[in-house]
């Protein structure tokens, strides 16, 4: 038996994702063909940092109802359980969890782990720093600007400044966006200058690094990316939406986004797309999985490529198990898939 060490939770706004995620996985190990080969340990991380396992976990697990606990001293004691696990399946969304601390921490235990190291997840998870890498490789993105908190809290002196640069430099509608953050929190559409600054102000509460970028009225479709030095593409699914864009609420409401796959789109969009997600995959080392993001301009037929998200959502209904069912790998198969890739790109030596 491979014992996997389920890790979920996690100290970041997206812990709620992470545990109806980490359900689904526990579910599909227990399928055919998987029960016989694998055990999950869960290992629950609550939202101040604390490690559990045991029942604690498998509780939180089942129950899908956080752990509410105080600021725990003693947070660096991990469970005794750990030792035993074979592989580890991080399905941490967001900070501290899909931007390589934990993907060092697992590093450091010298056990294999599903998904990217720890340099793929901290440039996958960091906007700017995604971004700059992309441009290096030649992959068309919308203009931006990256800012930092010092500059938005400059002053009366400064900031009017930095105001002035980017409307020189962007067209309204931007996007104002915290550079580290997931699930689109933090982030503002904005028209008018006013409402720059209050965005700029906001996302500055999130995060030091913020980016601004100009908005394009787009189709936003996804691709899921699996492998290591190898990686496939699965077919394209399309997001629709009736808010103003694919915020928070639109995100994790029930029935106020649809999810179509495969997508309508002509043959060469999709192979495009196809592979774009792959170069945008190995720019940045990833391995395992990825959900790579595009806006796709049907006037004029351009392609952006938005995101990359090293740990997508991976509940039943998500877009990354969803796109890869469409694709001829079912959710079981898909989570054993990944195991091995974890065991393999282990055994190649990072
Ligand atoms: P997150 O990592 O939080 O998902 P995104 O950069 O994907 O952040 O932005 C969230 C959503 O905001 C997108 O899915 C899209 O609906 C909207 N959006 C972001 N940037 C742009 C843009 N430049 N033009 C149009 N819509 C955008
Ligand atoms: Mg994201
Ligand atoms: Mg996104």
């Amino acid at each position: 038996m491979i014992k996997v060490g389920l890790l979920f939770g996690g100290c970041s706004g997206e812990h709620e994702v992470s545990l109806v995620s980490a359900k689904a996985i526990a579910s599909a190990f227990t399928q055919a063909g998987n029960i016989e080969k694998y055990q999950v340990i869960p290992v629950y991380i609550d939202k101040q940092g604390s490690w559990h396992s045991g029942e604690t976990a498998q509780q939180v697990l089942e129950t899908g109802q956080p752990l509410e606990t105080a600021v725990n001293p003693n947070r660096w004691q991990f469970p005794a359980q750990l030792s035993q696990i074979d592989v580890w399946f991080p399905i941490l969304h967001g900070p501290n969890g899909e931007d390589g601390t934990v993907q060092g921490l697992l590093t450091l235990m010298q056990v294999p782990y599903v998904g990217s190291g720890v340099l793929g997840s901290s440039v996958g998870m960091d906007k700017i720093a995604m971004k700059t890498a992309f441009t290096e490789a030649g992959l068309p993105q919308v203009k931006y600007m990256a800012v930092s908190r010092s500059q938005v809290w400059s002053g009366p002196c400064v900031f009017p400044k930095l105001c002035d640069e980017i409307e020189d430099t962007l067209e309204y509608p931007c996007f104002v966006k915290p550079a580290n953050l997931g699930s689109s929190v933090g982030i503002a559409k904005v028209r008018t200058r006013q409402e720059l600054e209050n965005a700029l102000d906001n996302a500055a509460s999130y995060d030091r690094r913020i980016v601004i970028e100009e908005g394009v009225n787009a189709r936003e479709v996804e691709c899921a990316v699996l492998g290591n030095d190898y990686p496939k593409a699965s077919v394209i699914g399309e997001i629709t939406f009736d808010s103003e864009f694919y915020d928070y609420e639109t995100k994790y409401t029930e029935g106020l986004a649809q999810l179509n796959i495969p997508a309508q789109l002509p043959d060469e969009v999709t192979t495009q797309i196809q592979e774009m997600a792959v170069k945008a995959f190995q720019t940045l080392d990833a391995s395992g999985l990825s959900r790579v993001d595009f806006f796709y301009v049907e006037a004029t037929g351009e392609i952006f490529l938005n995101e990359i998200n090293t740990l997508p959502g991976f509940t039943s209904t998500s877009m990354y198990p969803r796109l890869w069912g469409a694709t001829g790998v079912p959710f079981p198969e898909l989570v054993d898939k990944l195991v091995t890739l974890a065991q393999e790109r282990y055994q190649e030596g990072e």
